[in-house]
């Protein structure tokens, strides 16, 4: 086997609960197949949290990714009662790491209901944006609310970064999987953004799936996936759902790649009741090292390793997991079998002939929109109130009166209520008001206008102008809205 003269340093975070056992086997599998690496070790996660550092993540920990810009990492927990933000959201944010890759493949020696129908697909998850922003806000406290937030340059990014991926492993079939039908602005910029992007790669059979069907399709007849790309809330659960068509959580990869840093890990948490056992299957966190070889060039030892677990896994040497007590070995033996086996393959693993992938770089200023037109014509008011739909409707009437704007509609959760439709709603105590502008021509001192007024009535929580962008509205309409 050929491995590169060149030492890479690569950040070692050894993280909670299992996380050392596992760490430790892929450092030694790496190690063994005489990869020069130097491994510098650093904290994160549930012990920093302990000693009060809210983020989880010291310092010297960021100091060092920042130098090596590639990190094995082990699973992080937040210790009830520290911190508000996972450790492992801060760090793929700081990072901008924004997206996140976890392959499956059907392995040999690795029973489930699918054996036999070659499943070999990858989820490509948009990994900063979408609900994970984390932007939230109890509009009372009856009401929370959470931002969907999704951006033209997120969907870019990570469109062409799966596109890059679908040509360096040699993955011809690419379904990008929205719930564009019924969040047209948000997940249908994901949706639009890909279907723009699909047209620069005919050799590949690009085509959209709604996710629900997506769900349906992957447990019925997952072989007709090969690379699915899809938003941060949808990626979460498809991805957990296709590791356990190859076999479950001890055998599901990930990467999360940034245009600067790349974090390696396995998609399992810390699995706190096997910490310290010796029972854990670290084969996820072993084809996660696999993963970060490719990224850092080690194309050859990166095959080296993947054969060599297919090859234990086929001879029947497999965790408790697979197979629960009866016949198991633990997690130290079964990474030494591993290492016993660099150099063979199993005959029913065929090695894909993977390529470095070339990261896309992303262009800022090309990928942000600038319509020529954008022009004011309304304003959406969200409040508090218990009164009837009936009343608040007439006093929004009343109180725009004479301003800048004229009330449209009054809804509550979407669902117009205001002038009445046939809808039986149970209402919350939040309501949004529709103003539409009387002229072409309303200033901000117009909106503040009508925001003095409406507050002395009503408490207003939040507000949002309606815009269009060349003529495109830049809102959506609510149910029973003409
Ligand atoms: P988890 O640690 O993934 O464990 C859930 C279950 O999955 C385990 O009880 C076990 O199932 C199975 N499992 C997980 N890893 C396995 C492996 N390597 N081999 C075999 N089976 C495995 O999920 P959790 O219990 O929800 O989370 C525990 C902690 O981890 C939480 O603090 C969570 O926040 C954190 N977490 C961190 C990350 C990360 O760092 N990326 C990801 C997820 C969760 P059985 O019980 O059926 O054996």
């Amino acid at each position: 086997m050929r491995v590169s003269n060149s030492t890479t340093t690569v950040t070692l975070l050894a993280g909670d609960g299992v996380g050392p056992e596992v760490t430790e086997a892929a450092r030694r599998i790496v190690d063994a197949a005489g990869v020069k690496i130097t491994w510098e070790e650093h904290e994160a996660g549930a012990e920093v949290f302990k000693k009060g550092l809210a983020t989880g993540v010291p310092d010297d920990t960021i100091d060092s990714i920042e130098r090596t810009r590639v990190v094995l990492k082990g699973p992080l927990e937040t210790p009830v009662g520290f911190g508000e933000k996972s450790a492992n959201v801060t760090l793929r944010k700081l990072f901008e790491t924004y997206a996140n890759v976890r392959p499956v493949r059907e392995m040999p020696g690795v029973p489930t209901p699918y054996s036999g129908r070659g499943i070999d697909l990858v989820v490509v998850r948009e990994n900063v944006e979408d609900l994970y922003a984390g932007i939230e806000h109890m509009e009372t406290p009856d009401v929370a609310q959470t931002l969907k937030l999704i951006s033209r340059k997120g969907c870019e990014k990570i469109v062409r970064l799966a596109y890059a991926l679908a040509e360096a492993e040699g993955r011809t079939n690419v379904a990008c999987a929205t719930k564009a039908n019924i969040m047209k602005m948000s997940e249908g910029l994901m949706k639009r953004t890909f279907e723009e992007i699909a047209p620069e790669h005919p050799e590949i059979d690009s085509w959209h799936v709604i996710v629900d069907n997506c769900a349906h399709q992957l447990v019925k007849r997952p072989e007709q996936f090969e690379m699915i790309i899809t938003t941060n809330m949808n990626g979460d659960i498809l991805s957990d759902l296709t590791s356990a068509l190859v076999g479950g959580l001890g055998f599901a990869p990930s990467a999360n790649l940034g245009t600067e840093v790349a974090i390696f890990e396995a998609v399992h948490g810390s699995a706190p009741k096997y910490a310290g056992k010796d029972s854990i299957n670290p084969t996820a966190m072993i084809l996660s090292a696999v993963l970060m070889l490719r990224h850092i060039g080690e194309l050859e030892a990166a095959s080296q390793i993947e054969n060599a677990v297919m090859a234990t896994l086929a001879d029947g040497v497999r965790t408790r997991d697979v197979l629960g007590d009866e016949g198991s070995v633990g997690t130290r033996a079964y990474t030494e079998a591993i290492i016993g086996n660099l150099g063979r393959s199993a005959e029913a693993w065929e090695a894909r002939p993977v390529q470095k992938i070339k990261m896309p770089v992303p262009n800022p200023a090309a990928s942000l929109v600038h319509p020529d037109v954008v022009e004011l014509i309304g304003l959406d008011v969200f409040f508090q109130t218990e009164e009837t739909p009936a009343a608040v409707g007439a006093a929004a009437a009343a109180l725009a009166e004479g301003s800048a704007f004229a009330v449209k509609m009054v809804e509550c959760r979407g669902t117009q209520v205001w002038p009445a439709t046939h809808a039986q709603l149970d209402p919350t105590d939040v309501m949004r008001a529709r103003f539409i502008t009387r002229s072409s021509v309303v200033t901000d001192e117009d909106i503040l206008e009508l925001l003095r007024r409406f507050n002395e009535r009503f408490s207003w929580v939040h507000l949002e102008k309606l815009r269009t962008f060349d003529g495109e509205p830049s809102f959506s309409r609510a149910q029973g809205e003409s």
